[in-house]
């Protein structure tokens, strides 16, 4: 893997043009993606054991099996190409926390994040928003995540809205950026701007960027009002049996649709289930976080007992990975893991394992849905837009493949994703993202890291575990 490449000193301060250090990375109008086993999660148009993808614009064109030599040829010799991962559940602007409450149970994560004067969130410049927001996203990119719903919990005043917006729209990534009214017990600020800031926002966001809005909502109707006067998708944490039982009031309120993607449903009772599913509800679990932090049992079995098409999510980077090959791993062996448990158990009817096709769907198509982006993105579908990215087989953790859909999901990790398009753009070539300069970002939010900490007097105890309090 080649070095990254050297800042320029743009707006940012942290793109810039390569060097030479990097072949330059393809930027025509057509792009001809070569010799890849292809794994286009659309079973109207199938798999192909060698096949090629036809890019021009921004869209995909064509899906087949030999494809012509016309226009800029990417070699995908020895590579699974799919469609770019969706991640449809992250706190993008905790990047600086990264690991911080790896160790931590749900009570600790959520005192010192949002409780008190010195909580660290509270402490948040609109500078450390962009910049977490900055880097978190190529770290999607990075890893082959083509679309995030970053459900942001950060706006504080306006700048920080907007610093995070800017920081997605920097990136290159195709995000929904999720405004949620501010977190925790801290006073609103004077320019504090919610609800009308959601008027603004949506002109500012009229178009075909990459970036997207929607609302979070607690469970409130007046606020699932507001998102569809707006016309904007709702997202909401259901985190608990209460908190499931004030939903199934909005269903029976006649508030619950399918323009709502519920995240972790952890601990929910079988009639909020069937609410969900019964109104065309969205689901979105993060699968590493939901265990570590014992937040809850996972919903993915009662979510597929239910019919749903379940997405995966990572939720916060202080807690857990935000890559999708971890949350799929987990995703699998916790199922599979659940039922042989019941079996021994002695409990009968037991539910049908899950696939790594099944996985796979979950963290492609099954977050487009999850993201409200079905149409957009999510598989190699002609017609939608270029979000695709290949994975190099050819590696001594892949090789020899005898498995694709078992490879991506259980053999697989970041260091596999080869290069990454959004939008038919690529934005990472041969292992290095383009245009970025890595040592540069990773400077910028090491010092948000310090100013943070120094700020809310919470240690970083490199060496320390779980209680930080
Ligand atoms: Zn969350």
């Amino acid at each position: 893997m080649t070095s990254p490449k050297t800042s320029h000193g743009s707006a940012a301060g942290l793109a810039g043009p390569a060097t030479g250090e990097n072949p330059p990375a393809p930027k025509g109008k057509r792009k001809l993606l070569k010799n890849a086993t292809v794994l286009t999660m659309d079973p109207d148009v199938g798999d192909l054991v060698a096949g090629d993808v036809l890019i021009e614009d921004s869209t995909i064109r064509d899906v087949g099996p030999d494809l012509g030599t016309d226009g800029e040829v990417i070699d995908c010799s020895g590579s699974i190409v799919i469609p770019g991962f969706v991640n449809s559940h992250i706190h993008m602007f905790q990047t600086a926390l990264r690991g911080y409450w790896t160790d931590a149970l749900a009570p600790d994560y959520f005192a010192q994040s949002r409780e008190g004067p010195d909580a660290i969130f509270h402490k948040y410049t609109s500078d450390d928003v962009y910049i977490g927001e900055y880097a978190g996203a190529l770290e999607c990119l990075n890893a082959g995540v083509t679309t995030a719903v970053d459900t942001s919990q950060c706006s504080y005043t306006p700048a920080h809205t907007d610093a995070a917006i800017r920081g997605l729209q920097d990136s290159g990534l195709r995000a929904v950026y999720v405004y949620s009214p501010t977190t925790g017990d801290n006073i609103p600020a004077p320019d504090y701007a919610y609800p009308q800031d959601l008027h603004r926002l949506k002109d500012a966001l009229a178009g075909d960027g990459l970036v997207t809005l929607a609302l979070h909502s607690p469970m409130d109707a007046d606020n699932w009002a507001l998102a569809r006067e707006v016309g904007v998708p709702i997202f909401t944490h259901v985190n608990y049996t209460k908190g499931g039982l004030g939903l199934e009031e909005l269903g029976r309120a006649g508030v619950m649709g399918s323009d709502t993607t519920y995240i972790h449903c952890t601990w929910l009772e079988d009639s909020t289930w069937r609410w969900i599913a019964e109104t065309g509800g969205k689901v979105s679990l993060s699968i590493i976080v939901e265990q570590t932090l014992q937040h809850g049992f996972a919903g993915l079995q009662p979510a597929l007992d239910h019919g749903l098409r379940p997405s995966l999510g990572t939720d916060a980077v202080s807690m857990g990975p935000t890559d999708l090959f971890a949350q799929m791993k987990a995703a699998f062996a916790l199922q599979r893991s659940r039922i042989q448990e019941a079996g021994a158990r002695g409990e009968n009817d037991l539910p049908s394992v899950v696939s790594t096709r099944d996985i796979l769907e979950m963290a492609t198509i099954g977050g487009a849905h999850a993201a409200h982006l079905a149409d957009v993105t999510g598989s190699l579908t002609p017609g939608k837009e270029a979000d695709v990215v290949v994975l190099r087989a050819d590696r001594l953790n892949a090789a020899p493949l005898n498995s694709a859909t078992g490879a991506v999901v259980t053999l697989l990790d970041t260091s596999n994703v080869w290069t990454v398009l959004v939008g038919g753009n690529v934005v990472k070539y041969q292992g290095s993202l383009v245009d970025v300069s890595v040592p540069d970002v990773i400077r910028r939010v090491r010092d948000s890291a310090d100013g943070l900490f120094a700020r809310s007097g919470y240690p970083r105890d490199v060496l320390g575990t779980r209680n930080r309090r």
